[in-house]
Order: structure tokens, then sequence, then C-alpha cells
């Protein structure tokens, strides 16, 4: 009988789709996290401690005890010795198999207890004398409430049987690599004999694994590619004009570009120049100067009389955008529009007439600029900050926002994370990357303090000092993850004892419940220098440029993550003054966060700052990249596999020249539909 998903009953199968299982191929690679030893029996005597055995013996006595909770306790014999069984917890049918005289075999660890050996909450199993041992180790799988190991293991072993094992890839490869076959490469994941050391399994060394990992990393790297290509193979308008407009700009800006900008730079106007979308990343630290190079490209774009749209994930940021280029277009005279969901209606409404005119050639906004009622006169080039914020639904609205006739808009995406080299390459692999990986000459690096939060009034007179010299500073409110009610009131806290300490000077406050306009108001008075001291939740995070401002202080510093931590302090040091920052702790640090403040306090460079993070943090949550459409990777780890992910990209190159079928059926098997996201 072959298993058919539609006739599982309802429970079973909504339990399996916690799992992503939604086919007999996703059980197929449903792989065990573990594996539990019944194939031999160890006597209890020389049962070593704290490792996972079985053991079979009589039970002697059972009892439920009350001291100091109902618990039920048994006592096991064998011929070589004795141990307790203890249960916190139990059903009536375990009470039953823990009987006097019942035979049983127990797997679990056992320990030593207050009144000998014991294993607490054992895998018991009634058996008769001389049952027969399992023949392999037995599969834990990661499993959900309510979907227990022996459903599993059943849907399991019927799925292997019903689905094709037959390999994807051709066997020259696979000698190649050295690599296994698929269908014994799983089988021996699902039920491994017991002469494989069970750590080369959980710690998926095992070629069997080299091999699921292998498949899953070119898997990756295909469907990548793939899209990739896709998009390539449309057409989009060439941009390749003299530049004048690009050197007018230049000229007029109080500083020449870096060796690193202008290599992005070049490599951005390759791409114009190309009949095809562009698809670039450009990637560089906090403060490293993706603002101007973006602009440079929106000038060639609308020096060839294409419009170019500039998207931000936060009004604050898109403002800031906005005021930035307005002040660089201007004197160029250059229309540029601003479209934000805080603007009233009417201005609205004008702006985007402007734009739908062609009036205005250059537009930012946030996520309303995807709104259907935007429609582009000519849109020759998109641009998008931040774009990890961005779902991929909304990038491919925006691609569709095309350059009328003229194919698809290109499309440049700013990002202040630094990537590790071995994560662009797999979770990168649909974009090209440009990196600017050197800062602007003439900073002065940021001095970075850890402080204990009992001296703080001592940073509140330093805010002082730097405030009356002309300067300004950021005061962080500590974020409160369980409570934005909590998080709320502590800023708004924050900002009473802060203008009440500081009277001499205005204390602003921005917070994540202000509405846009008034954050906006807010910023726009700091920047101006009207407001000295700025108050605000972790809202500031990204892309606020005041160079006056030199100090911040952050509260609970503790509680940040190292990418928002670096985020924040790269707020201050933007000019060629001496900036400071002051993390404020509370003691005692755990573990981890003592790792963060240490990593943050040696070092202010970005890319050594990702890959430490990366480290404590691990690749899914590192990049939040399940919202932004990459398929997750399951069973590889780029940085530890980098070797096989190496492979794995040459081989997807290979292949889809070469081997279009064998790419298909690889997809198949990997994707199963999956894949669709990815097509933006
Ligand atoms: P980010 O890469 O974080 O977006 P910005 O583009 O906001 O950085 O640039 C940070 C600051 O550095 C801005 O004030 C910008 O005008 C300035 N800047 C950019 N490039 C240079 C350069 N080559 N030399 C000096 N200052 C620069
Ligand atoms: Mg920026």
């Amino acid at each position: 009988m072959s298993l058919d998903f539609a006739k599982l009953p309802k429970a079973v199968a909504s339990r399996l789709a916690k799992l992503e299982i939604r086919r007999p191929y996703d059980l197929v690679l449903h792989l065990p996290l573990r594996y539990e030893d019944e194939t031999h029996l160890c006597p209890i005597v020389d049962a070593p401690l704290g490792a996972s055995v079985m053991v079979e013996g009589t039970v002697q006595h059972s009892e439920i005890t009350y001291r100091p909770r109902r618990q039920l306790v048994a006592r096991i014999e064998d011929a070589s010795g004795e141990l307790f069984v203890r249960l916190l917890n139990f059903y009536p049918n375990q009470q039953q198999q823990l009987t006097e005289g019942k035979r049983v075999r127990l797997l679990g660890e056992i320990r030593r207890g207050f009144f000998g050996d014991e294993m607490v909450h054992p895998r018991i199993r009634a058996i008769t004398e001389g049952a027969p041992l399992a023949e392999a180790l037995t599969p834990v799988y990661p499993t959900v409430a309510g979907l227990a190991q022996p459903t599993l293991r059943k849907l399991i072993g019927q799925a292997l049987r019903d689905c094709s094992l037959h390999d994807t890839l051709p066997e020259h490869l696979l000698r190649d690599l050295g690599l296994p076959d698929f269908a014994s490469a799983v089988d021996l994941l699902h039920h491994p004999t017991p002469d494989i050391t069970p750590a080369s399994l959980t710690q998926r060394v095992h070629p069997a694994w080299m091999r699921l990992k292998f498949d899953e990393l070119l898997a990756q790297q295909l469907s990548m590619r793939l899209a990739y290509r896709a998009r390539r193979g449309q057409t989009a308008p060439v941009i390749s004009p003299p530049g004048t407009l690009a050197k007018r700009l230049i000229d007029a800006l109080p500083f020449g570009l870096t060796d690193a900008q202008l290599r992005s730079l070049i490599e951005i106007r390759r791409d114009l120049a190309s009949p095809h979308p562009m698809q670039r990343l450009l990637q560089g630290d906090v403060g490293a100067g993706k603002t101007i190079v973006v602009t440079l490209a929106a000038l060639d774009a609308i020096e060839a009389g294409y419009q170019v749209a500039l998207m931000a994930p936060t009004e604050i940021l898109a403002e800031q955008h906005y005021r930035k280029l307005a002040e660089w277009l201007a004197p160029l005279g250059i229309d540029v529009a601003w479209v934000a969901g805080s603007l009233r209606a009417r201005d609205k409404a004008a702006a985007i007439a402007r734009v739908e005119s062609g009036e205005a050639r250059l537009v930012v906004g946030t996520h309303a600029l995807f709104q259907d009622s935007v429609v582009f006169e000519r849109l020759g080039l998109a641009i998008v900050d931040e774009q990890h914020r961005f779902g991929v639904h909304q990038r491919l609205a925006l691609r569709q926002k095309g350059a009328d006739g003229g194919g698809e808009p290109h499309l440049l995406m700013m990002s202040a994370t630094p990537i590790p080299r071995t994560l662009a390459m797999s979770f990168y692999a649909d974009l090209d990357v440009s990196i600017i990986d050197q800062l602007p000459p003439g900073r002065t690096p940021i001095k970075t303090r850890l402080v204990q939060d009992g001296r703080r009034e001592e940073m509140v007179e330093w805010v002082r000092k730097v405030c009356g010299e002309g300067r300004q500073a950021y005061w962080v409110c500590p974020l409160i993850e369980e409570s934005e009610v909590l998080e709320l009131q502590t800023a708004i806290d924050t900002h009473a004892n802060l203008s009440e300490q500081l009277p001499e000077f205005k204390v602003g406050l921005v917070h994540g419940r202000l509405k846009p306009a008034e954050k906006a108001e807010i910023m726009a008075a700091f920047v101006a220098n009207d407001i000295q001291v700025l108050v605000a939740t972790t809202v500031i995070e990204v892309g606020v440029d005041v160079p006056n401002a030199t100090l911040m202080v952050i509260e609970h510093a503790e509680r940040m993550g190292l990418a928002q931590l670096h985020q924040l302090r790269g707020r201050v040091g933007r000019g060629a003054l001496e900036s400071s920052c002051v993390l404020l702790y509370t003691a005692p640090l755990g573990e981890t966060a003592k790792e963060r403040l240490k990593v943050i306090y040696e070092t202010t460079d970005g890319f050594v700052i990702a890959r430490e993070d990366l480290r404590i943090r691990g690749p899914g949550e590192f990049l939040g990249a399940r919202q932004s459409g990459v398929p997750m990777l399951r069973f590889a780890d780029p940085e530890r596999d980098v070797d096989l992910l190496e492979r794995a990209r040459d081989i997807a190159v290979s292949l889809i020249e070469h081997a279009p079928a064998v790419v298909d059926a690889h997809l198949a098997r990997w994707m199963g539909g999956r894949e669709v996201l990815l097509k933006t």
C-alpha cells in the first residue's frame, strides 16, 4: 500500500506540515537527529554513566512513593546487578509494564541517584526473554507535539519503500567527489548499522551525510543560478550616457571617492550598460559611503532619460535619503519627489502625479512606492536600501513596474550587513555583489567604552560636556523584547529624566510609536542641531547621518545583538571629530552577552563583527533569510561545509551548461515546487 498524503488523518497531516513535510519525498529527506542503540544489551554493572544504553532485567519491586512528590520507583535486576527506574509522570500502561516479575528493556542514561544507580524516564519496552535485538540503530527524528516517533518511523519507512531513490547525479561525478550513491546514503542515515560510529552521524561527517549536504547545497546553487539566469534573460534599458551629471556632482563634492567606491561604481556602470537587468548588491560597512555611489548610478540613469526609484524600509531612513539626494541633485536641476505614507493625501497625490508625468526624475520613498497608484513614466533603475528587510514579493512588485516596453528596470540593492564570504557565496548566489571594503579617509576611530550602569550619572555629565562644546549626543534606551509598552514607557521616562538633568539643552525623543511625520520632524530638528540630545529607542538603528553627533550612550547594551550594536554605534564617528560610544551594561552578564560585548569592544570592523555574530548565532538567525525567500539549508552549514559549497557552486554552473536533464531531476527531488519564490 503506498503512502497517500491526501488520505492521512488530518491531525497527522497538519503535524507533518509543521515539519514542512508535504509529500512522501519530504519524509525521505526528514533525517534523524540522533539514534538510539537497541542492537545490543549492556549488563547493568558495565553500563557507563551518562551515556545512553539498553539494559534488560526483571522487575523486583515497584511502588508509588510520595516523597518528595508522587513518583513511580521500580527496582530492576539482571544477572550482573540492579538499578532503579524513576518516573515522575507516568501512565497506567507504564505502571503495568513495571509490575513485579515482568521483564523489560530499558533505554536511557544511568546516573548516580540517592538510592543507587538509576534511570529517570527511560524508554521502557515489555518483552519476553530472548526477544531479538534491533539490527540497525533506531532513528530519533525531529518532531512536534502529538507526532510520536513510532508514527514518524512508520511513515518514513513507507516513503522509503514508495519513492524512487534513483540517483540524480551521474556516476562519474560522484566518483570524482568521493561520495556514495543517493539510495545507500539515505538508507544508511535512516537505518545505520551498529558498526558505524554514532558521532560520525550526529556530527554529520559520515560520507552519507556529506552526500546529502552536497545534494542540498547543489540544489540551492542550481535554483539560485537559474533564477539569476532567468532574470538575466530579460531585457532592460541600456544605460550608458557620457556621465556628465555624475561628473558634475563629483566635482561639487567636498571629498573624493575612495578606491572601493570607484570600483563599485565601475561594476554598477558595467551592469547598467548591458541590455539585461542588473541584480547587484552593494555591500559596505556602516559609514562606508554607499549613498553617493548609488546616487551617481542614479544620475547616469537620469541622464539616459530614465526615472529612478529609491526605497528604504523605514520612513526615517527614506527621509534621510530624500534630504541628502535632494541636496545633491537640486543644483543639477533635477526634480526629486518624496512619497511616503505619512504625507497628506493632497501632497502625496501631487508627488505621485509628478512621478507619473515624468517631471520627477528621482523618487524616494518607503514601501508606499510599491502601491499600485504609483505609476512611473519610465523607470530604469530601482534602488533598494537594506534589501534584506524587504520581502521577495515587494521586490517583485517593484520590478514589475518595469520601464514600459523597454523591459525591466535595473535593480541595485544596498546592505550595511556585511556578509562573510562563505555566506555570500551561498545565500547571494543569485546576485552579483560589489563590496565597499574601505572607509573614507579622515575618520577618527570611535572609542568604545564598557561602563557598568551604576555610573550612569557620570555619563549624563559627559553628555553635558559634549553638548557644551557644540556637539550632539544620542541616548539609546533599552530594548525590552517582552513588552513594547514597557519599552515605550522607559523611553518616555528617560526623556523626562534627561530633560530635567540637562535643562540647558533641548532633549528630543523618537520611538517606534510616533507617527512618521512626527519622527521626521524630530529627526530634522536633530539634524539642524535644534535638538542636542536625542533619546531614542532602537528605531535609529539604520541610516541616520548626523556627523555632529559624537557621543552615543546605549543603555542595557547586554540585551542587544551584535549587528544591532554595530549599526547603532555607526551613527557616531561619521565626521572627522573624535567620537565615543558608551555601552552601559548591568552585571552579572550571561556568557553570550559577555562574548558579544567583548567583540563589539575590541573591533569596529563590520566584517569581523559579522563573522563573530554568525559564529554566535548560526546562519539561520543571522540572515533572517526565510522571509527573504532564499531556501534555507537544513543539513549543510556554509561555514563548516565550505569545501562542499565551493564544489557545489562550480558543479552547478557546469550542470546548467551541459546537463539540463540532471538539473531538472535534482531540483525536482530537492525543491519540489519550492523554488517558485526565487523567480523574482
Ligand atoms: P553608508 O554606507 O553607511 O550608507 P553614507 O553613504 O551615509 O554611508 O556615508 C557616510 C558619510 O560619509 C556621509 O556623510 C557621506 O557624505 C560621507 N562620505 C561618503 N563617501 C565619502 C568619501 N569618499 N570621503 C569622505 N566622506 C565620504
Ligand atoms: Mg546608508
